[in-house]
Formats: structure tokens, sequence, C-alpha cells
């Protein structure tokens, strides 16, 4: 199975639900799909290599044989081309590398390049979870790109657990838009219950199957509860408010490495 750990907001506690729930189950693969600023490995401690760049095919243009034409400009959905009076001015950051404008220039002026994203990385030798990372280059917008080229080291053999961004946009929906399952992650305060409405319209919407997790739960806000309640949505683990877990996670320690009863509550989870 492919999991999806997700959360409508960062800093619910989604690193830490997908860490946990890897370090309970064997044969498993974790991917940190947090590509802007990935944290599992700051837990997990694994020597990583690089395994592949990620690129993206560029159009590079020979004004020479330009005739301004505009065809390619209209026809870039991205607006990364912009055909003026004299030229066909291309900013990078928004090409998508659909390679479309080449495909459509009827001078052949527009050949192709290469530009950097970013890398993907893998925990070194046999480690366990086997352990996956992307890492988007600073300033890079392209942050879908990395995520897809991530997902590309599923193993269909393994149980997946990917640990998504925060919040409900497109790098969002890169990392569980084909999973089987999705965890959404919460808290019982008043912006985890706002951002947690948020996500659920987002897994409804991709029709995916999912439950949630209540993290810090205790708190005093009961409107989680209530709305899963009342929208049949099941929640599949309760991680109480417990300084212990939070002096733990400040130590860079997963808390099923050092509480007892940690393990069965994320095996338990599953099995519901
Ligand atoms: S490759 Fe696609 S996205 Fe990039 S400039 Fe050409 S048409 Fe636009
Ligand atoms: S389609 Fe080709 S010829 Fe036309 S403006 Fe673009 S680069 Fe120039």
């Amino acid at each position: 199975m492919k999991i999806a750990i997700a959360s409508g907001k960062g800093g619910t506690g989604k690193t830490t639900v997908s860490l946990n729930l890897a370090l309970s189950l064997s044969d498993v693969q974790l991917f940190d799909c947090d590509v802007e600023e990935p944290n599992c490995n700051l837990f997990l401690g694994f020597d990583l290599e690089k395994v592949e760049d990620v690129i993206c095919p560029v159009p590079v243009i020979d004004q020479e044989k330009c005739n301004i034409c505009r065809q390619c400009s209209d026809f870039c959905r991205y607006n990364a081309l912009a055909a003026i009076s004299t030229r066909v001015l291309f900013f990078p950051s928004l090409c998508h590398g659909c390679g479309g404008c080449a495909v459509l220039c009827p001078e052949k002026a527009i050949q192709e390049s290469q530009r950097s994203l970013g890398l993907i990385e893998k925990a070194k030798g046999r480690s366990s979870p086997e352990f996956y990372r992307g890492l988007l280059n600073i300033g890079e917008t392209m942050t879908s790109a990395v995520i897809k080229a991530l997902k590309k080291h599923i193993d269909d053999r393994k149980t997946a657990i990917l640990d998504a961004p925060p919040g409900t946009s497109c790098p969002v929906i890169a990392s569980i838009g084909d999973v089987d399952y999705c965890v959404l992650v919460t808290e019982s305060t008043p912006f985890g219950f706002h951002d947690l409405k948020l996500a659920v319209g987002v897994v409804r919407a991709l029709k995916i199957p999912f439950g949630i997790v209540i993290n810090r739960w205790g708190l005093g806000d009961s409107r989680v509860e209530e709305y899963c309640k009342a929208e049949g949505i099941p929640v599949l683990l309760k991680i109480p408010n417990d300084l212990r877990i939070a002096e733990l996670y400040s130590r860079g320690i997963p808390f099923v490495q050092e509480m007892r009863d940690g393990k069965n509550s994320f095996l338990v989870c599953l099995k519901q």
C-alpha cells in the first residue's frame, strides 16, 4: 500500500506520525515529500547518498532564426515566453518543461537545454526503513516535479509511507494524488480544526480513502472529534499531549523507540 501522511497545516505532527508509523513496520519505505524542507532525517540520522538529479527540459531560442511569429508565447500556458517586437524573452522559473514550444516553432528556432530543479537522495546501504527524500534547489518553484521524481522510487512490493508537505496546494496533490490511503494529522486546536476541514475537502475531491490521527490530543478543544463523528470520519489514533513525547521530539527521537506502548498504538491504527 501507498499511505500518505498529510495535514491542512504545518506543525501538526505529520512527520511524527510518518516516522513512528514507518518505524513500527518492517519491509517499509519512507519518502520525505516535503522537498522544500525535508526533516525526517533529522530524526533518522542516516548517511545519505545522491541517487539522481532532477532536471527540467527548457527551451533555448536562436534569435537569429526567430521571426517573432509569437506562436510559442501564445502557446505557453505558463507565460514562460513573451514575444516582444525584437525578440522572444524566456523566464526559466515559469517553464514547466512541456516541450510544446519547440515542437510548435515553424522556424525550428527552439532547441532544448536542461535546468536543474533539485535532487533525490536515499539512505546508504540497507536501512530500515528504506528512506528517500527529495531536495528542491533554493529559490526553485517546481516543487511538484521533484516530488514526482521522488515517487518513482516507490517499490510496489513494499509498504510506502509518504510524508507529504503541509497545506492543500499543488505539492500536496503531487504527493497524495495516487495513494491507496491518506492519514490526515490534526490537533485539537482551533487552527487544527480549521485546516483539517480544508484537507478533508482535498482528499474527498481526490476520492482517496482517509482517516484522522489527532496529535496532542487533550488540549480541551473537542471540535475535531465532534466534526469527525458528524462526518463519519474514522479517528485512527489519538496521540496524547504528553510532555514525554515533546521531550523526545526535541531530542530528535521518534517516540516508538522509547515508549513501550508506542509501536502497538501505530499497529492498531493501521488495522483500523
Ligand atoms: S517548454 Fe512548455 S512551459 Fe516551457 S516555455 Fe516551452 S511551452 Fe512554455
Ligand atoms: S515560435 Fe519560433 S519563430 Fe515563432 S516566435 Fe517562437 S521562437 Fe520565434
